[in-house]
Formats: structure tokens, C-alpha cells, sequence
């Protein structure tokens, strides 16, 4: 089906009509009137999230301590049980992810693992766009080695502010390169870096190489097994949807898997000897040694639901809606707004594009303010940008629509100058 968009309501009218993915829409928790845009900072609640929460809590209620090892989802296994469940998100095979951690948790347990400065190889590689927490745990880890930073870490500039060149990074992979983290999918612009095409330009070089799925996970397919990636970490809040402070995951490439986990913990341990309570790790011999303490059950439990919903959904089918909205947002941005000053951040090709879009204008903030206030939920990031994220478990095309109508009574009636330009402590 080929699809002419049109930046008309009538076009979003039909398109909800005949929207195969539309009925997921009924298991969210949204609010009557607002359109929520944000779902790529926190993924709203659905119906099926919050029930297995409640079973959760239920089973320790009525169980006690033997919830570790009876139940529907015995906490013990839960990890490992939803580390399988992750794995098609990320194109992996089941051994190879588990539930655990949080980005940054985990991106600090893949370093203190993978990275192993050694000779004239002891360079960390990352982009100069990259997420702070990130390049906080990088500069930990070249610390912690004894080394300069400046010697360390290598940070990749970008031309335009807003997406870094593929061409650069891999010029930047020289044999004094030990180790590269990247983002998939950058968090301001939304660009997707080719996974592949870096995977394979790092590992003719001798470089091992992961990526940050926080952008990505549950907004596009990958295939991290087969592109042979060497691990990966991300967060299950953002477009996965379960829950603020959820349990995030990680990968390991099957081939790195018995490598002794660098932060060990009694978690990473093989089950069956785990309680043997001997003060030797024998680590399990699967991505699950790279847990550290006991999991944060109440804070896996939501992944349950929420991962129900992705396998019937399943991803490429959000991936087609997912871009589909955005096409039809950038249309609609370039028609009904044209002459507002807006600029395009993220790349305007679909294979390069996340899920969100990355709008510019010096007035962001307090168009931002005046969105909130209108009840369309956008996203600020300092200092210019505004991203938007329709979701494609529950955005519908009419609420796009409706989106850019109110943005362009803003600007046509300059509310946003009723607004302080000051961002919040959490924007
Ligand atoms: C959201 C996000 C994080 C957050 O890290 P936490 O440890 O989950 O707080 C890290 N990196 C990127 C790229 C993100 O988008």
C-alpha cells in the first residue's frame, strides 16, 4: 500500500480509520483532551502494565518469600525470563539479553568489562552528542584505568550540531581505539547511526563496539546478532512503557559470553550454584552474569504487560506507523507553519530517522510552555530544541493534527510570549 500523505485533517481522518494498530490505543492511560508527545522521555501506562504490577504485588502479598521460587513469575528467574522477552526488540537470541540495571548501570558494568586498555590500544571512542550520563561513565572508566582523559576518551564532533557522520567515527576507529560507544539513535536530533555499517568498519579494525538503545528499543527493529554487535544497554521507560525507573537491559554478543563480568555480583552467578553461597563466582554462562544484586522485582513486573503488547503488535509494524506519523508531522510543520522560523534538527530521510522529530526555534522554551498549557505535551531540550514523539501504540494521525493546529495558534497569536524563557529542573 503505498501511502500519498496528504497535510490534511482529512488524510489523518483516514488514516485512523484504517489503522491496523489502532486498537492498542484503548490499553493507555491518556488524558482526555491532552496529546502526549513525550512518550520518547516516558512512556505513559497501560492497562496491561499496571496489572502485572498488581500480580506482582499480589504474589508477595500472598506468597511471601516463596514468591523467589513459585508463581505465575518466580523472582528468581525473572530476569532471564524477561531478558528472553526483550531479545526479538533487540534482534538477539534469548541468552543473549537480560533484564537488569539501568542505562547507565549498565553501560558502567559493559565497560568495566569490555574495555581493557592495553599497549597503544586504550582510546574509548563516543560522539560529541551523546547523552551525558554516558560519556560520565566513559570518563569513570578512563579514570579508573589511571589514564588522562585526553588520552582516554575521544569524542567525535558533529558539522551541524545535530547529526554526527557516520564517515567521522570511522575515521576516528584507529589502532589506538580499544573500545566505541554510540548511541542508535541520537536523543536531541533523533538521527539513527547504521549499527551495521560501524559494527562492521570497528571489528575490521579490532575495535569492539556498542551501542545505547535508549532511542531506539520499541521504536525501531534491530538485529544486533546478526550485525554481530558487541553489546548494548538501554532503558525500558522511554518507548517500552514500563514506567518510570524501570529495570533497563543489556546485551552481550553470544561470542563474549564465560568473559568474567568486570563489577561481579552474587546475581551474575549460574542459578544452580548461586546459593551454594561459595565465595568463588562461577558466573553464568549467558548475558545473565552481567547482573549484579538481587533484581528490582517491582520495578521489572510492568515490563510484563508492556512486552505483551510489542509481541502482538510486533515492530515492524509500529516501525511503519511510527513513520509514517512523523512524515506526516514534518509535512504538517512544513505547510501550516511555513515562515514561523521552525527548522528541521533530525534527518528527513526515514531510514535515518528515530522515532521522534527535532524541531528548532529560538523561542523553544516558551513554545513549549504554551504547547503544556494547550495540553500537547512536547519535550524541551536546551536551548533551541522541541521533540516531538507520536507514538505508535497510541498516538493517532487526528491527534497529530490537532498538535500542529494548536502550535500554530501559538504562533499566530504569540501566546508563547506569556511564558517565562527559564527551563524547568526537569526538561
Ligand atoms: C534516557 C537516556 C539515558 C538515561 O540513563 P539512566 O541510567 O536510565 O538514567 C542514558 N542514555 C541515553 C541515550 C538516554 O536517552
Amino acid at each position: 500500500m503505498k501511502h500519498d500523505i496528504k497535510p490534511t485533517r482529512a488524510w489523518a481522518e483516514e488514516m485512523d480509520q484504517r489503522d491496523g494498530l489502532a486498537r492498542f490505543r484503548e490499553e493507555f492511560y491518556l488524558k482526555k483532551g491532552s496529546i502526549y508527545l513525550d512518550g520518547n522521555s516516558l512512556g505513559l501506562l497501560s492497562r496491561r502494565a499496571e496489572n502485572s504490577l498488581l500480580e506482582m504485588l499480589s504474589s508477595w502479598r500472598e506468597r511471601g518469600i516463596d514468591g523467589w521460587t513459585d508463581g505465575k513469575h518466580p523472582w528468581f528467574h525473572l530476569s532471564e525470563q524477561l531478558g528472553a522477552q526483550l531479545a526479538p526488540l533487540v534482534g538477539a537470541t534469548p541468552k543473549e539479553v537480560i533484564a537488569t540495571g539501568s542505562t547507565t548501570v549498565n553501560l558502567h558494568q559493559l565497560l568495566a568489562t569490555f574495555y581493557q586498555p592495553e599497549g597503544k590500544r586504550i582510546k574509548i571512542v563516543a560522539d560529541a552528542l551523546t547523552f551525558p550520563s554516558d560519556i560520565y561513565a566513559m570518563k569513570s572508566h578512563v579514570k579508573l584505568h589511571g589514564l588522562e582523559l585526553a588520552e582516554g576518551l575521544i569524542q567525535v564532533e558533529s558539522k551541524d550540531g545535530q547529526v554526527v557522520e557516520e564517515e567521522a567515527l570511522i575515521e576516528a576507529m584507529t589502532d589506538e581505539v580499544a573500545i566505541i560507544v554510540l548511541p542508535s539513535v541520537l536523543y536531541r536530533s533523533g538521527q539513527i547511526l547504521n549499527m551495521e555499517r560501524l559494527t562492521k568498519a570497528a571489528h575490521e579494525r579490532g575495535i569492539l563496539i556498542g551501542f545505547d538503545l535508549c532511542h531506539s528499543i520499541g521504536a525501531i527493529p534491530h538485529h544486533l546478532s546478526e550485525w554481530g554487535v558487541d553489546f548494548a544497554f538501554w532503558c525500558n521507560y522511554k518507548y517500552v512503557n514500563a514506567g518510570p525507573g524501570s529495570v533497563g537491559g543489556l546485551y552481550v554478543n553470544q561470542r563474549h559470553h564465560g568473559q568474567f563480568p568486570g563489577l561481579a555480583g552474587w546475581f551474575g552467578s549460574a542459578k544452580d550454584v548461586q546459593f551454594d553461597m561459595d565465595h568463588t563466582l562461577q558466573p553464568a554462562s549467558h548475558a545473565g552474569a552481567f547482573q549484579i544484586g538481587t533484581p528490582h522485582v517491582l520495578s521489572l513486573a510492568p515490563l510484563l504487560g508492556s512486552l505483551e503488547i510489542f509481541h502482538e503488535a510486533g515492530i515492524d509494524e509500529l516501525r511503519k506507523k511510527s513513520l509514517l506519523l512523523t512524515r506526516y508531522l514534518m509535512n504538517l510543520v512544513d505547510t501550516q507553519l511555513a515562515d514561523m522560523d521552525f527548522s528541521f534538527g533530525n534527518p528527513l530521510e526515514d531510514t535515518r530517522r528515530g522515532g521522534h522529530i527535532c524541531l528548532i526555534h529560538k523561542e523553544a522554551v516558551r513554545i513549549c510552555k504554551a504547547l503544556k498549557a494547550r495540553g500537547v505535551i512536547p519535550d524541551y531540550r536546551a536551548p533551541n530544541v522541541i521533540r516531538l514523539a507520536p507514538m505508535a501504540l497510541y498516538t493517532s494521525y487526528i491527534e497529530v493534527w490537532e498538535a500542529v493546529e494548536r502550535l500554530k495558534a501559538i504562533m499566530e497569536n504569540k501566546e508563547y510570549e506569556g511564558y517565562k524563557k527559564e527551563r524547568g529542573v526537569v526538561a
